[in-house]
């Protein structure tokens, strides 16, 4: 059995999600102690358990010590089944936090699966949907599956009630994907999602980002969600090229005004398209399971993320691979994985 203590590194949920992904493929059994230690309220939380309950239906797993709260809990895999699932994360928790834990087992599964995940779809500290379907599942289809992912209903903490759905045609074996060149750029595209709330905000977001990254009127847009599902606030930022794409997100906040939360999504994204490196940094920590699944691969990105080197150790502790974070020029690294 695998022993991770999940104090090390970022010490978040993360390090939990990579292992259930990882003992579901390997079949290999964990113990995780000392579970999101670096957290002021530790131990697994309530979209933590929904993962481990998801990893053990669609893994014929099981799972000793499971509640929340918990901060040890063994997990034993079995085989893999695809076909429909559907899961609830309570409290609005994240819906693509489960995806990512079940998606890589289920697209190198025999058959194809389809998830229908309820909770929440845009969730601060989570990629919001819009990034798992334009920025993440069209790297993952270069390298093989077919994985398409719809929007049924957004939902936002603390209400939930979202709605995604995902087909996942698998393949035996993910093919190689090396990102070293973005491309020229085709589009951008501002879209402040707002629902339930003033919607001078979204205004306000809007001309905040026009100021900080000069993008005309054409880009920009505000898109207003029926009221029943708010209330709730996201700006997007897209910067689409020739070779992927990568979104920022800015979350409204109660209490943070419109003009902070902007301005610190567009100077994030004036940084990434400023500098040459390919994978925004949370692009890059999600990139290095399905790269070391594929057996190889490499990007650049700008400087590792903790949860970069954080996921780079735990796929090791399962995987026979390397994964190497050279430093470029200009604050630009190259990731590589080998096996
Ligand atoms: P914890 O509460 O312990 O921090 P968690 O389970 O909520 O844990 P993390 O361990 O912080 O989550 O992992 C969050 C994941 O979501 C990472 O893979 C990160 O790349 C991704 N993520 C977070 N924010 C964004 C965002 N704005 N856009 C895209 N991806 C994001």
């Amino acid at each position: 059995m695998i022993i991770i203590d999940g104090s090390e590194g970022e010490g978040g949920g993360q390090v939990l999600r990579t292992a259930l992904s990882l003992a579901l493929l390997t079949g290999r059994a964990f113990r995780m102690e000392n579970i999101r230690a670096n957290r002021s309220r530790t131990g697994v939380m309530r979209q933590h358990v929904t993962a481990v309950e998801a990893a053990c239906a669609i893994g014929g797993a099981e799972c000793e010590e499971l509640k929340v709260g918990a901060s040890e809990l063994v997990f034993t895999p079995g085989k893999v089944k695809s076909g429909e699932h559907r899961f609830a994360v309570g409290t609005a928790g994240s819906t693509s936090l489960v995806l990512q834990t079940l998606l890589p087992p289920l697209m190198l599964a025999d058959s194809p699966s389809r998830l229908v995940l309820e909770g929440g779809t845009h969730n601060i500290h989570a990629p919001p949907f819009d990034f798992i379907d334009r920025v993440f599942l069209p790297l993952i289809n270069l390298m093989g599956p077919r994985v398409s992912a719809r929007l049924v209903r957004p939902g936002f903490y603390p209400a939930g009630g979202g709605r995604i759905e995902v087909d996942i045609g698998p393949v035996a074996r993910l093919g190689r994907l090396d990102l070293l060149d973005r491309g020229d750029r085709r589009r951008v595209e501002a879209r402040a999602l707002i629902t339930g709330i003033p919607g001078e905000i979204a205004v306000r977001e809007i001309a905040t980002v026009r100021k900080v990254l000069g993008w005309g009127e054409e880009s920009c847009r505000i898109v207003q969600l029926p009221q029943e599902v708010g209330p709730g606030n996201i700006l997007l930022l897209e910067a689409e090229f020739e070779g992927l794409t990568e979104i920022v997100s800015g979350f409204g906040k109660l209490g943070v005004p419109a003009e902070t939360v902007a301005q610190k999504a567009a100077k994030r994204m004036a940084g990434y398209l400023a500098s040459d490196a390919v994978a925004g940094p949370y692009l890059a920590d999600q990139l290095l399971l399905p790269m070391a699944l594929a057996g190889g691969g490499s990007f650049t990105t700008v400087k590792p993320s903790l949860h970069s080197r954080t996921a780079a150790e735990v796929i090791a502790r399962f995987l026979d691979v390397a994964i190497r974070f050279e430093p470029l020029d200009n604050g630009v690294h190259k990731v590589i994985v080998e096996s």
